[in-house]
């Protein structure tokens, strides 16, 4: 996600058998099959879903958690998706409740649990053994809130994100569980073998998916995709779709309200280019760019960029870049984003950095966009030194530890912007680029630590560990 704010403020179904091919050539451990119609006058998204959880670890799984993120649209959430300083922009109706209920899951006793009712536990009759698979059917229905954001009824588009039971991403520690949180992007998922099929009303479009059917009443957009972590749609009745292509990779720019929206397309385009050029090959076979109802900036879903209809035509290149990074880092290359946003974050965001100085027709530059972090975290640090007596600068911490937009994207961004230019600075340019493709090739399809980043690094010659740990744990003084 990026809060534009921050440039603002700174600157100025039933296969049992396991999916073959998956992004970084690893096997995906889960497949989902999903079939969803979309009720306009219920307001809601009645889903089929059929999900094949292959167990690749060396423990038995006892039982599944799947995070319930449209749960967190619910009246009554503890964690709540936008925060009261966004609200009022996003509730652009006033208040207004969605949720999600399951309503039946065939293969394992189920429940719904978690801290804040976000977590669909399955029990299976028998534990799933390693290398062992386990197919469950669920039925449940979506009801979506009046909401500019992630996943709602928006002025303008019907966003479709976060939107289906997904398994918690499994580690050492086994599956990682965690809440919704208004700061940040808190999905951690691995990635899996998608196919789905969304039947809406004739008259919308579907950024996302493709066109299979249509009658005079409704149209099937369908999406079959391997190795990705996470799949997400925009609906609109208004968009204008215009299209391109980057290294072979079709692209397309679905626009609500641009006057010239070959020029968004455009930036989409070189972003994907100069990304490949600099980090290695886009992992996917499409790149869809929307244009969406959403309080901030952008929000960035493998092969899917949502970018708000409120960014300011000065700002979409860097917004279109930053989200367009994304897909290198989060949807590529995984990482813990509840509890290191800066690590995705803030290579995000040094890479738009990058991409300004090397397309100056767009008017920001590399120095001139660090210099914006360095002014922005500075005042970020002196208020919080004032306020609180002690600024919490780490960087390694949970989403839900910040006390609000403000710190977290000085911390996430702006100091993630800092570190990957002090890296640069101690180890240059070549190093830190060489130990990202390393870090991009090593980790594609797959979840990277901090630790898998330093060593990426150091077997680049980039010896970043002291520096990055100064930063993370937040010892180093900027
Ligand atoms: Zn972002």
């Amino acid at each position: 996600m990026r809060k534009i704010i921050s440039w603002i403020v700174g600157a100025a179904v039933a296969a049992a058998l396991l999916p073959l091919a998956a992004c970084g050539g690893e096997k995906s451990s889960s497949r989902y099959d999903i079939k969803a119609e979309y009720s306009e006058s219920e307001e809601l998204l009645r889903c089929q879903m059929t999900v094949t959880v292959a167990n690749q670890t060396a423990n038995a799984f006892e039982k599944l958690p799947f995070e319930l993120w449209a749960n967190a649209y619910r009246e009554g959430a503890k964690y709540r998706p936008v925060s009261e300083l966004y609200a009022p922009a996003a509730y652009y109706d006033g208040e207004s409740y969605g949720g999600i209920t399951v309503t039946s899951v065939e293969g394992g006793a189920f429940s719904v649990g978690g801290e804040d009712e976000n977590i669909l536990y399955v029990t299976p009759e028998e534990p799933i053994y390693p290398d062992e698979s386990l197919t469950l059917c669920m039925a449940f229905e979506v009801k979506l809130a009046h909401v500019d954001h992630r996943l709602g009824i928006g002025e303008q588009t019907v966003n479709l994100a976060n939107f289906y039971p997904i398994l918690c991403a499994v580690g050492d520690g086994g599956f990682y569980e965690c809440v919704y949180s208004e700061n940040g992007d808190p999905f951690v998922s691995d990635c899996a073998d998608y196919s789905v099929e969304l039947t809406v009303p004739a008259k919308y479009d579907v950024a996302g998916a493709d066109l299979a059917s249509e009658t005079a009443e409704k149209k099937v957009f369908t999406l079959s995709a391997e190795g990705v972590r996470d799949v997400a749609f925009v609906m609109s009745d208004r968009f204008t779709r215009t299209d391109g292509e980057a290294c072979g990779v079709p692209v397309s720019y679905y626009s609500l309200t641009e006057e010239d929206p070959s020029a968004v397309l455009g930036v989409a385009c070189e972003a994907i280019e100069f990304c490949s050029e600099t980090f290695g090959a886009y992992a996917y076979p499409r790149y869809t760019v929307a244009e969406t109802d959403f309080p901030y900036g952008g929000m960035e879903y493998p092969m899917l960029s949502m970018i708000s209809s409120t960014v300011a035509e000065a700002q979409l290149p860097a917004v279109v870049a930053h989200e367009t990074a994304h897909q290198w880092w989060y949807a590529s290359v995984g990482s813990n984003q509840f509890e290191e946003a800066w690590q995705d974050e803030g290579l995000a965001e040094w890479t738009t950095a990058l991409f300004m100085e090397a397309h100056p027709a767009y008017g920001g530059n590399y120095r001139a966009m660090v210099n914006a972090s360095e002014k922005s975290y500075r005042s970020f640090f002196s208020v919080s030194a004032q306020v609180n007596k002690k600024a919490d600068t780490r960087m390694s911490r949970p989403l839900t530890s910040y006390s609000g937009l403000y710190e977290y994207r000085n911390i996430a961004y702006d100091k993630g912007v800092i570190l990957f230019d002090r890296i640069r600075d101690v180890a240059g340019e070549q190093k830190l680029i060489k130990g990202l493709r390393n870090y991009a090739a090593k980790y594609s399809g797959k979840m990277a630590s901090p630790a898998d980043l330093i060593a990426c690094l150091s077997s680049a010659g980039a010896d970043a560990e002291e520096i990055i740990l100064s930063f993370t744990e937040g010892r180093c003084v900027i």
